[in-house]
């Protein structure tokens, strides 16, 4: 059997408030909604999530705030088998949270980032020996930017690679473009990249994901593709996330990145086929029945 992976992610734990209505309320305006639920979320626990149940030992750096979603964040990582070591209860802040409202016409969100912000370059530099002590680390834009340079940095230290997926997506600091081993953009993250950052490297550094039609990535100066499958679409929510997840678990093994992609891909291909975004993560032995 392959070693596990040792993945080290700094980033974002949110409580998602799902709502339902079937009329989104105009300004001033109470409207009677239909459901509602509440699902950890925010990228960086999804995606550990995703690289956990692909057979990744995880360590999650991140905060919460001093409340009943917190501890429900921090028993849903814990019972994911994940590290969480690196997660501090921030007394004064918040424990993040999405607002999302689905009716039939539009969506509306609104994310209170509220400890997430308080994972500070302090608050990684405390929990430092877990960026060295992994093989890959695993990064996105829901801390603060700061944070990101700072873990980029870190990890460069160590010599240990970095996977920066740039979401919700921001320019990025020369420092980060050029400390990371690998960029993960969706289609628009990609179109925005390019026109930040013209310079070639970036491209050669980039893994593209391309919803249905799978990803590309760059290999000797040429855009490689890594077909998608035809799923039964269920809920896409979350495909961005497995597909980061599952990368960083399979490169932490020393996977070539043609295998990486192709774990990442098909992991990614199943998510879509439940509803939720951690819910429907699969297995490690899910993903490779799939791809038998
Ligand atoms: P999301 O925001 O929905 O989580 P994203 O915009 O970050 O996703 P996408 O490029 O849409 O990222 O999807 C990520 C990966 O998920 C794709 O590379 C692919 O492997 C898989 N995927 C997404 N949508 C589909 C689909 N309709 N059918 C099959 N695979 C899909």
């Amino acid at each position: 059997m392959m070693a596990e992976s040792n993945v080290c992610i700094v980033g974002s734990m949110n409580m998602d408030l799902v709502v339902t209505t079937e009329t989104m309320p105009q300004q001033g305006e109470t409207v009677m909604g239909k459901d509602f639920s509440k699902n950890p979320g925010g990228k960086g626990a999804n995606q550990a999530v995703a690289a956990s149940r692909m057979g990744a030992n995880v360590h999650f750096i991140g905060a919460v705030g001093d409340d009943t979603f917190g501890q429900t964040l921090l028993d849903n990582l814990t019972n994911e088998g994940i590290q969480t070591g690196g997660v501090e209860i921030i007394p004064e802040a918040a424990t993040g949270t999405a607002t999302i409202i689905l009716s039939n016409q539009d969506n509306r969100i609104i994310v209170a980032p509220g400890a997430n912000n308080g994972v500070t370059p302090e608050l990684v530099e405390r929990h430092r020996r877990l960026i060295a002590g992994s093989d890959v680390v695993l990064l996105q834009l829901e801390v603060p930017m700061e944070t990101v340079v700072f873990s980029v940095e870190e990890a460069a230290k160590s010599g240990v690679p970095v996977i920066l997926n740039p979401a919700p997506y921001q320019r990025l600091p020369d420092s980060v473009l050029q400390g990371v081993r690998w960029l993960t953009p969706n289609e628009l993250e990609a179109t925005e990249l390019a026109n930040d950052a013209p310079d070639e490297t970036v491209r050669e550094k980039w893994i593209v994901t391309r919803g249905a039609h799978g990803a590309t990535f760059m290999e000797n100066g040429q855009e490689k593709p890594v077909d998608g499958y035809t799923m039964k679409v269920n809920d896409t929510t979350g495909a961005g996330d497995t597909f980061n997840g599952a990368l960083a678990s399979a490169l932490g093994v020393d996977a070539s990145i043609d295998r990486a992609i192709q774990m990442a891909n098909a992991a990614a291909a199943l998510s879509v086929t439940k509803t939720g975004a951690q819910h429907g993560m699969p297995t490690k032995r899910q993903t490779e029945i799939f791809l038998q």
